[in-house]
């Protein structure tokens, strides 16, 4: 398959900027976005592959920034639209109910509001047979969940994913894949050194299903290798 264009928002670290390397192996051009103002190694990937990489500052949790890059990339047909950003919460032990309001919110309002808003906000630039992706995670599978533990991500995940099912069921018949992707746990700052994966031994294989997932529309909950995780 030829080589396409993807936006892939949150891609300043961790699993966004290995995906965008990933991708820029492949030959694709990346329109990566970061948060703030400052340098990040994507700047880095960018100055070595100035052709295939566009860097644009987003912060899913800003409706305005939300409008202004839309604005911005108008009119340009996109292969696929992923959004991986997110954040963690809190020790693993913490219940729903001990969890501070605020921090309840901020979760929420990132993992399940934000990337569902910036799905809204670009969908229209996937063309027929794209992909629309989230990261959203194992964690995020109620029918997985026998052992508890960090209670507040897990239900920002479901919620993502719940959310994902409703946008699906809102356009019948649409020609794009729609993936909810389950990454593995992987070391990175919010997988940690424990994690059971590197970024090398996963990436370039979440990498190549999403590309694959082109063509085969429907909403799809699938880990790195395809395989469909359990809602
Ligand atoms: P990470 O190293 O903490 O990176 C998180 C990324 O999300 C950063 O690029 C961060 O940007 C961005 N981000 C956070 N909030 C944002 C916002 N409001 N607007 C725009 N960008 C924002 O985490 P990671 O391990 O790479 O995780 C990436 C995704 O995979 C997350 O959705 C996570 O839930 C999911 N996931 C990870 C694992 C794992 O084991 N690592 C497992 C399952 C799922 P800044 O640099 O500006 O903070």
């Amino acid at each position: 398959m030829e080589a396409g264009r993807i936006l892939l928002v949150g891609a300043s670290r961790g699993l966004g900027l290995a995906m965008a390397d990933a991708f820029i192996q492949k030959g694709w051009h990346v329109i990566g976005t970061v948060r703030d103002d400052g340098r990040t190694a994507l700047h880095d990937v960018a100055d070595a592959h100035p052709d295939q990489v566009t860097i644009e500052r987003l912060d899913i949790t800003v409706p305005e920034q939300l409008a202004r890059l839309h604005a911005k990339l108008a009119g340009q047909a996109l292969d696929i639209l992923f959004v991986n950003a997110g954040i963690a919460s809190g020790r693993a032990d913490e219940t729903i109910a001990e969890v501070a309001t605020d921090e309840f919110v901020r979760v929420m309002l990132t993992n399940t509001l934000g990337v569902m808003r910036a799905v809204e906000a670009f969908e229209d630039l996937v063309r027929p047979g794209g992909v629309i992706g989230v990261m959203s995670s194992g964690q995020g599978s109620i029918a997985n969940n026998t052992k508890g533990s960090f209670e507040v991500y897990r239900a920002s995940k479901a919620a993502l994913n719940q959310s994902m099912r409703s946008f699906a069921a809102r356009r019948p018949g649409d020609p794009r894949a729609m993936v909810l992707m389950a990454p593995g746990w992987i070391r990175t700052d919010m997988g940690g050194p424990k994690a059971t994966f590197s970024i090398e031994e996963t990436i370039p294989q979440l990498v190549a299903t999403l590309i694959a997932q082109q063509g085969t529309p429907g909403l799809r909950f699938i880990d790195r290798h395809g395989a469909s995780v359990p809602w």
